[in-house]
């Protein structure tokens, strides 16, 4: 009996030091990981004014504070904070690129073999030119979801990554996967998302280097394909971004539920009017007219495709502005991967030669790809709760746009990927 007792007291008593040694804070938990940035102007939510000489409290990966003037470590209690002196910087959320493919390199047909190569490159590229978020919308294989583990895993450098993975296609192609008929597009559709997707993309049209994506071109899928794709989206809680082109694509598939139009080139009134009644985004990849001008005054398009890019140069300009007026939403997609990844930039400048804003480009890219993604708890701001995703530049780009080129910190999820 004695014994037994002794046992029992010596469990508790192991019980209880456990216990105390656990409420007891251990060197390492007091010493946190502790950032303090000392930010002269802080952009914290873009759309809103700016805010002067401001302390960004960055605790692990996570934005714990915002306190106006330049609070010093010792005065949080905190002496083992590292602050980093941003005061003569402009300070806003790390940017968003909607609309990217990082495995894919322009102007060439990339080997397998050399897709995740050239998915690392791309990756730090984007990273370096201050967009710590992209949603990359079509790639060949699977090896971009491999990327965005990889990434997140924190082994490769590179943005938060939201991939669509292979892109749904009406027919058989070289890259893409195949939607014919409402059984094959159920088939296709699961594929994806047990491969990894976090989006699905549609070819709602042509591709912008095909004749076919002319302004009257016809929608590619019938009522029941397109109805499958997106209701096994749905199922799944995935939204559906539609590439589209001609007038009518877009007005088609915007019955059945798709999240984003990109490019939308050649929508009419009808269409912004239900992307707008819908929430719809319009993601424009307007830096694409960059390569084609290049192509034109190169020489390097000739006969009826040069025809066809001049059409497009012409008129999607005043779709973007016609939906800006109207109110479509806007999130900044550059289509790199068909122009040159780490020049994302290229987007905003091109949006404000457009007539929209420096304040709503930068919106464009911060608040509305975070709406996009449905992450606005986590991205797309400076504030307390979310992820530590924040740049600096060395002038204001609300001065000049220009300026969003100039990026002299970058970091992501809390931690420093660069320091100049
Ligand atoms: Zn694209």
């Amino acid at each position: 009996m004695g014994k037994i007792l002794i046992f029992w007291l010596s469990v508790f008593s192991i019980i209880l030091s456990a216990g105390l040694a656990h409420a007891e804070p251990r060197k390492q938990e007091v010493v946190k990981n502790i950032t303090l940035l000392h930010a002269g102007t802080l952009l914290a939510v873009p759309g809103q004014k700016p805010l002067l000489e401001q302390t960004i409290v960055v605790e692990g990966n996570q934005i714990k504070g915002i306190h106006p003037g330049y609070i010093t470590a010792a005065s949080l209690m905190m002496p083992y904070a590292r602050v980093i002196d941003l005061k003569d910087k402009f300070v806003m959320p790390g940017l968003m690129d909607m609309h990217v493919h990082l495995t894919k390199m322009m102007d060439t047909d990339i080997e397998a073999d050399d897709m995740a190569l050239e998915g690392v490159i791309s990756a730090k590229k984007t990273l370096m030119a201050g967009f710590t978020t992209v949603r990359d919308i079509g790639a060949i294989g699977n090896t971009i979801f491999k990327l965005r583990d990889r990434v997140k895993q924190g082994q490769i450098d590179g943005p938060r990554i939201f991939a669509a993975g292979q892109i749904i296609r009406v027919g058989p192609q070289d890259t893409g996967l195949e939607c014919n008929g409402p059984e094959s597009c159920r088939r296709t559709s699961r594929e994806l998302i047990s491969n990894g997707a976090d989006w699905i993309k549609i070819y709602a049209s042509c591709s912008g280097s095909s004749l076919c994506s002319h302004q009257n071109g016809a929608p590619m899928f019938f009522e029941d394909e397109i109805e499958a794709v997106v209701a096994v989206a749905k199922k799944y809680g995935i939204k559906v971004a539609a590439h589209s082109h001609p007038r009518d694509s877009a007005l088609f598939v915007l019955k059945y539920g798709v999240s984003s139009i990109e490019h939308g080139s050649f929508m009419n009134d009808k269409a912004l009017k239900a992307m707008k009644k819908q929430g719809v985004y319009l993601v424009p990849t307007v830096s694409v007219h960059d390569l084609l001008e290049n192509l034109k005054r190169d020489g390097k398009v000739k006969g009826p495709m040069l025809a066809h890019n001049d059409t497009f140069l012409k008129l999607h300009p005043g779709t973007i502005m016609n939906a800006y007026k109207r109110g479509v939403k806007i999130a900044a997609g550059s289509d790199a991967g068909i122009v040159p990844h780490g020049k994302n930039y290229r987007e905003l400048e091109r949006y404000v030669e457009l007539g929209i804003s420096t304040s709503d480009a930068l919106m464009m890219a911060t608040v509305n790809g975070a709406e996009l993604l449905d992450k606005t708890q986590e991205l797309g701001t400076v504030e307390a709760g979310k992820y530590a995703d924040i740049i600096a530049l060395s002038a204001d780009p609300l001065q000049d746009i220009h300026n969003i080129e100039k990026v002299i910190f970058v970091m992501k999820n809390g931690r420093i990927y660069k320091k100049e």
